[in-house]
């Protein structure tokens, strides 16, 4: 049996709008709407989906820098759902961050290998030595040398900032590492490089890694398991293959037939959806897919689907579609 790291179960995130005026009806933004799904022990689950559909948001759910109305979120079993931020610091250091860019969180006056190791000085009791072998350490883990140390955030390029922001997370050796669109500001020749450097620390450290990006190639290259978003609900989730290979949810098909695919042979159908979006605030009743969806039906305007097994018995595969019995 896997072991489960995170278990959200009908998660639910909104937002309130800020009213003009003196409008009575409060409006919500619905970011994120009864989310349930594990994150097992040294996995790559990734999260994928167009801009605004609320992978950041969940992300932030998962680590507690958000609070949730509904739902629960256990972490090593534990339920944190209800954890203050006093409660959540012994649990801080297990789950790490990694940003697009960290530049901003890289204090500009600080070396590399301070920056590096910074995460110690909260988490851990080690000497100022011991700070600087380790930093060493870190450095070499991520493919910097010890030069590298000696420089200041603004003299490295974008491939090595994240490479520091990958070693300041590693630094504390937390179980989770979360990591919003970590590779999507760099340059494709660079991305590899990181991802390669996702995969060795991995395995090295049996790392679990929450994995958000719009970029459904990516996602290929460094997922075990794959969920994709659309208007805040969770519409699709299974083994990478099964997604890539065998797609249910008509939006994740669209997705799919989005990505140049190398082999002629393999060659998709591009579809091309009709329309906008709709604003999280108006979401439409029924399937939030529906107002797009090339498969709607009644059914599809009036009910929500449920995430349904939609599994060969062999893997993980699930769908939240009304097409699917
Ligand atoms: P993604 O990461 O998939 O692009 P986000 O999680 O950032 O999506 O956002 C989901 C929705 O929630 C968007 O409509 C966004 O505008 C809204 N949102 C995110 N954070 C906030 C916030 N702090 N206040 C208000 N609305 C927010
Ligand atoms: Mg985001």
């Amino acid at each position: 049996m896997r072991e489960v790291l995170v278990q959200l179960n009908g998660v639910s995130k909104k937002f309130l709008v800020p009213q003009k005026g003196f409008k009575k009806e409060k409006k919500y933004v619905h970011a994120v709407n009864n989310v349930s799904l594990e994150i097992f022990k040294g996995e790559t689950l990734s999260i994928v989906g167009e801009s605004g559909c609320g992978k950041s948001t969940l992300g932030r759910v998962i680590n507690k820098i958000l609070d949730v109305e509904e739902g629960i979120i256990k972490f090593k079993g534990i339920d944190i759902t209800k954890h203050n931020p006093r409660e959540m610091l012994p649990f801080r250091k297990d789950m790490q961050v990694i940003f697009q860019d960290p530049y901003g969180s890289l204090n500009p006056r600080m070396k590399i290998k301070n920056l590096v190791s910074e995460p110690l000085l909260v988490h851990s009791e080690l000497s100022v030595k011991e700070r600087e072998k380790k930093a060493l350490e870190l450095l070499d883990m991520v493919g910097l040398s010890s030069s590298h140390g000696e420089r200041f955030p603004h003299e490295f390029s974008g491939g090595q900032r994240q490479r520091v922001g990958i070693a300041r997370a590693i630094s504390v050796n937390p179980s989770l590492i979360i990591a919003d669109e970590p590779i999507s500001a760099l340059d494709v020749s660079i991305q590899a490089q990181v991802i390669n450097i996702f995969k060795d620390l991995q395995e090295r450290f049996n790392l679990t890694y929450f994995f958000i990006s719009h970029d459904l190639s990516v996602v290929e290259l460094i997922s075990d398991r794959v969920g994709v978003m659309y208007l805040g609900n969770l519409v699709e989730i299974g083994d990478k293959k099964n997604i890539y290979n065998n797609p249910k949810h008509p939006y994740t098909e669209a997705l799919l037939s989005a990505i140049p695919v190398a082999e002629a042979n393999k060659k998709r159908e591009r579809i091309i959806l009709k329309g906008d979006i709709p604003s999280p605030i108006d979401r439409p009743a029924g399937c939030p897919f529906s107002t797009r969806c090339p498969k709607v039906f009644d059914l599809c305007k009036e009910k929500m689907p449920i995430l349904k097994d939609c599994s060969d018995g062999k893997s993980e595969h699930k769908v939240a579609c009304h097409l699917i019995k």
